[in-house]
């Protein structure tokens, strides 16, 4: 047996609750299906196992070098410094994982004192395991820290938002071109009945804005995340109202058009989006232009996306490494070019990762972002 095979037949708890449920019900959702998957209270991925590093099933950018946390630290800085250095601010990290990039964001913060004595640090976090190991790595630090269940608890005040690879886990729904017109693709049963396979809905989707199905091939694939739309015109009208800016990595694409990108990563490996729910992490790309028409509605400007390769450059990723490694021996030295290399070239990170910020009207452009 083929290792996909064998991942097809792995059982989980709640994927043998999703098949009793479809059973009774019909198909559900990918929306649905990945709010469940990530997100159940007891089983779910986030709550279950979130397995982020070298160790786990995946790895992120602030994991890699510490040089991605101490950049976005200094663009923060410089983001407080714009905003005129307010004496209180929001400092909202979205999904921050293990805590690296706060960290690291707030040692490099230290460049500007007031920085970290002004900010209320708000980390949004669904996973009880993760704000634990985010409680231990921020304990020793002097800004003050609260956890939030969703962006909507932020305080008024002005206010400056991170959120690297926390959009991609929002849900998605898919929408496929057919021979008959657009059909909502859902997660129901295979033929043994007996485990989870995608079906298309038998009747067009109501309300949901797709081409017109003439300018688009029949098996065309289209993603809609009306949750990443809704939270990105939250953070719009926040930032309008209060000052600020949010500035959102993640890997996507910059319109429409790029097909069926659910993925599911266990151990490092893809993983069959549908096999053994709760125990692999599920993601899909990012649209920055829907989250760059949602800021735009709601009244902020939009800078990028930049790829996180130029954006990093622009930041001074060439200086800062220079920095680290002098002193070091040859093997660190090598380390630290390595992990540079791998955040920042082309063939890696570097151009599929992007930043997009989103700015009140009243702050000068974002540093990061020029255009060369
Ligand atoms: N930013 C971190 C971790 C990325 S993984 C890093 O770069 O290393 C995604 C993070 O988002 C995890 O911390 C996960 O628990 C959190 N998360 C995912 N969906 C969430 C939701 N709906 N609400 C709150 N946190 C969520």
């Amino acid at each position: 047996m083929t290792d996909a095979e064998k991942a097809a037949l792995e059982k989980s708890p709640l994927g043998d609750r999703l098949i009793a449920l479809i059973k009774a019900r019909g198909p559900i959702t990918i929306a649905d299906y990945m709010a469940d998957a990530l997100g159940h209270p007891h089983d779910g991925y986030y709550s279950a196992r979130p397995a982020i590093g070298a160790a786990g099933d995946f790895t992120t950018a602030p994991e890699i070098s510490q040089v991605f946390g101490e950049l976005i630290g200094v663009w923060l800085v410089q983001s407080w410094l714009e905003m005129g250095s307010p004496s209180s601010f929001n400092l909202v990290e979205l999904g921050p994982g293990r805590g690296v990039l706060m960290s690291d964001v707030l040692r490099a913060s230290a460049i500007r004192p007031g920085f970290s004595n002004a900010a209320s640090v708000m980390l949004v976090e669904a996973s009880g395991r993760l704000r634990h190991d985010q409680e231990r790595r921020l304990r020793a630090t002097s800004a003050h820290i609260s956890w939030a269940d969703s962006f909507s608890e932020c305080a008024g005040g002005p206010t400056l938002v991170i959120a690297n690879e926390f959009f991609d886990c929002l849900p998605i729904r898919q929408f496929v071109r057919s021979e008959s017109g657009w059909r909502e693709r859902l997660v129901g049963l295979d033929d043994t009945g007996e485990g989870l396979a995608f079906t298309l809905a038998a009747t067009p989707p109501e309300a949901t804005p797709l081409p017109d199905k003439k300018d688009v091939a029949v098996g065309s694939v289209i993603e809609i995340s009306d949750a990443s739309a809704s939270l990105a015109s939250e953070i719009a009208q926040h930032l309008q109202k209060h000052t600020g800016r949010a500035l959102i990595i993640d890997y996507g694409h910059a319109g429409h058009g790029s097909g069926d990108t659910l993925q599911a990563v266990r151990n490092h490996a893809f993983w069959p989006p549908l096999s053994a729910p709760g125990l692999a992490d599920l993601t899909a790309h990012v649209d920055f232009a829907a989250i760059s028409r949602a800021a735009v509605e709601n009244g902020v400007g939009v800078h990028g996306p930049a790829t996180q390769g130029a954006f990093l450059q622009r930041m001074g990723l060439t200086m800062r490494v220079e920095a680290l490694a002098a002193g070091k021996n040859a093997e660190g030295q090598a380390e630290i070019h390595a992990g540079a290399l791998r955040l920042a070239s082309e063939r890696q990170m570097g151009s599929v990762f992007k930043a997009l910020c989103l700015s009140s009207h009243e702050l000068p452009p974002p540093p990061g972002f020029e255009t060369p």
